[in-house]
């Protein structure tokens, strides 16, 4: 979901596990320990989650695509990783890979919450009715709207994607719960024209805060943005954020 280096903790991988729904089914391809950058306002833990349906152009964490690789760390190892962090952790932030793909996340979101952390997700939001269900039990989201709706499968390579983000952008608004937008650009995946266009789409759709996230690629188009252009793309947003990569 995100460009962070995934850090695995050395322990014995468990070896693959059921798709069960309790959260010691949850597969885990990596643990960042500490950020102060991927919950806003909070120091938390980053777990990633193994697995996603997408396979978008520019994904910078491919090991975690694999829903059926096995996981690199037990549930009960991140149950005494967390415990050992209470007092000095706010959060706990799922990201992955796609972590709505699997049936144990909103167990692992419970248990995180009844260990006193707060909780946050990292989502491409695939999954609607997931999403829709898992809300109440979230403090924060990040919701990726990587492209405008023409152009969203081709980034992603799956039929119907835009529609099913547009579906879950929809029920996170509607929910209250705190969150970004945010997409990843360079020229080389939709002109400015139509990043300028998917601003006005969000825009109307009620979105305020909204996170340009600049994609790192070799060789490819340089970014392309004037001045002019990002403070009309942030005039759009009570709150805009350019992240340069
Ligand atoms: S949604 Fe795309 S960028 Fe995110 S993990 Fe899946 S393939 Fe990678």
């Amino acid at each position: 979901m995100l460009n962070n280096a995934v850090l695995t903790e050395t322990r014995p991988a468990p070896g693959r596990e059921s798709s069960g729904a309790g959260a010691e089914h949850l597969r885990i391809g990596g643990l960042t320990p500490l950020t102060s950058i991927d919950f806003p306002g909070r120091l938390a833990a980053v777990l990633f989650c193994q697995g996603c349906p997408w396979r978008c152009t520019y994904c910078h964490n491919p090991e975690l695509l694999d829903a059926n690789a096995a996981a690199t760390m037990s549930w009960a190892h991140v149950q005494d990783f967390l415990n050992r962090r209470r007092g000095l952790l706010d959060g706990v932030v799922f990201s992955g890979g796609e972590p709505t793909l699997q049936a144990a996340l909103p167990a692992a979101l419970a248990a995180v919450r009844s260990l006193g952390f707060e909780t946050a997700l990292h989502t491409g939001g695939m999954y609607p009715q997931r999403l829709a269900k898992l809300l109440p039990l979230l403090d924060w989201v990040g919701l990726d709207i990587k492209a405008p709706l023409h152009r969203h499968d081709a980034i992603t390579g799956a039929p119907g994607s835009g529609s099913k983000v547009r579906e879950s952008l929809g029920h996170l608004l509607d929910s209250g719960v705190a969150h970004e937008c945010r997409t990843t650009w360079h020229p080389g995946l939709f002109d400015v024209a139509e990043l300028l266009a998917l601003a006005d789409e969000l825009c109307a759709l009620g979105v305020r805060r909204w996170a340009l996230q600049e994609c790192r690629t070799s060789g490819g188009a340089p970014w392309a943005l004037t001045s002019g252009q990002t403070e009309s793309l942030s005039a759009r947003f009570a709150y805009f954020t350019l992240r340069r990569a």
